[in-house]
C-alpha cells in the first residue's frame, strides 16, 4: 500500500520482446511478473502486495486503517484506509451543511469476511433476492456463482477488500429513487467526485456497462487509492489464484478479473 514515502519501483512496460532497463534492475520475482503480464502503461508498484489486493489481511491490525465510528457509520466496526476516511469525513461535513446525512453501512471486508457472505449464499444458509435458496434452486456451479455475483463478490476479488469502498445509507436502488434517498443520491452524483469518490457500479446494459455487478447506487469508491489498486489488479491478479472458498472453481470460466473486478464504470478506472 502507498504511504507518505512510497518506495516505488516504477517499471515502464513496453510490448517488445526485450526486457526494459527498469525491469532488468528489479528483483527476479518482479521481472518474471512483468514479462509475463505485459500491460502497456501500467507499472508494477511493489508497495502494493497481491495479498492486499485480494483482501488477505486484517484491517483491525493494519497500520493504515482506522475505525469509523458513529455518526459517520452505523457503528458495526467499520474500518477504512485512513486516506479514504479523511476524504469521507470532509464529504460528510459538506453534505451535512446541505441537509444530507451520509452513513457508512459497510466498509472494508477482508477475504474472510467476504468468504462468510459468499459461502452463506452458496450453501443456501442465506437466501438471495426473492428468498431463493441457491443450493436447492441452482445445482450447476457456474450458474449458482453468477446468481451470487449479481450483488456479491467472490472472496479475493472485491473492491471492499481495499479500504477504499463504502456502502452508504441503504442497500436498495429503489431507496435512492424517491424522497430523501433521491436527494442523497443526487447530492452524491453532484458532489462526491470533488472528494475523490466515484460510483463504480452504474447501470448495466445498452449504453452502460456490459459486464459486472448490477447497479449499486449506494456503493462509492475513493479513486485516488482505488485506481492504483485496480491498475495493479489488472496487471497481477489471476483468475486461477482466486481460490479458498466454495465455488471458487468457477472463477476462471466466469473470468472474474475482467468481467467483475474491471467491469466497472469507466469514470472510475
Ligand atoms: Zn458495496
Amino acid at each position: 500500500m502507498k504511504n507518505s514515502l512510497p518506495v516505488l519501483i516504477s517499471l515502464l512496460l513496453f510490448s517488445c520482446q526485450e526486457m526494459p532497463k527498469e525491469v532488468k534492475e528489479a528483483a527476479p520475482s518482479i521481472q518474471k511478473q512483468v514479462m509475463a503480464n505485459p500491460v502497456p502503461n501500467i507499472a508494477i508498484d511493489s508497495t502494493i502486495t497481491l495479498a492486499y489486493i485480494m483482501g488477505r489481511f486484517d484491517p483491525v491490525k493494519h497500520p493504515d486503517f482506522v475505525l469509523v465510528k458513529p455518526p459517520y457509520s452505523d457503528g458495526n466496526s467499520r474500518y477504512l484506509h485512513k486516506d479514504t476516511w479523511a476524504s469521507f469525513k470532509k464529504m460528510y461535513e459538506a453534505a451535512k451543511k446541505d441537509g444530507i446525512t451520509l452513513t457508512i453501512r459497510s466498509a472494508t471486508r477482508n477475504f474472510e469476511a467476504q468468504k462468510g457472505i459468499w459461502e452463506a449464499k452458496w450453501t443456501g444458509e442465506r437466501k438471495v433476492q426473492g428468498g431463493e435458496n441457491l443450493a436447492k434452486s441452482t445445482p450447476i456451479p457456474k450458474e449458482r456463482a453468477l446468481k451470487i455475483l449479481r450483488w456479491s463478490s467472490m472472496p479475493g476479488s472485491s473492491r471492499h477488500h481495499w479500504g477504499t469502498d463504502i456502502d452508504i445509507n441503504d442497500f436498495e436502488n429503489s431507496y435512492f429513487e424517491k424522497g430523501q434517498g433521491l436527494k442523497e443520491y443526487n447530492w452524491l452524483v453532484a458532489n462526491a467526485p470533488a472528494f475523490g469518490f466515484c460510483q463504480p457500479y452504474t447501470p448495466k446494459g445498452p449504453g452502460g456497462r456490459p459486464d459486472g455487478y448490477n447497479e449499486e447506487k449506494w456503493h462509492w469508491s475513493y479513486i485516488p487509492l482505488a485506481k492504483p489498486l485496480s491498475d495493479q489488479a489488472k496487471l497481477r491478479l489471476k483468475n486461477e489464484e482466486i481460490t479458498g472458498f466454495k465455488g471458487a472453481e468457477t472463477a476462471v470460466s466466469i473470468d472474474i478479473k475482467n468481467k467483475f473486478v474491471l467491469g466497472i464504470n469507466e469514470d472510475c478506472l
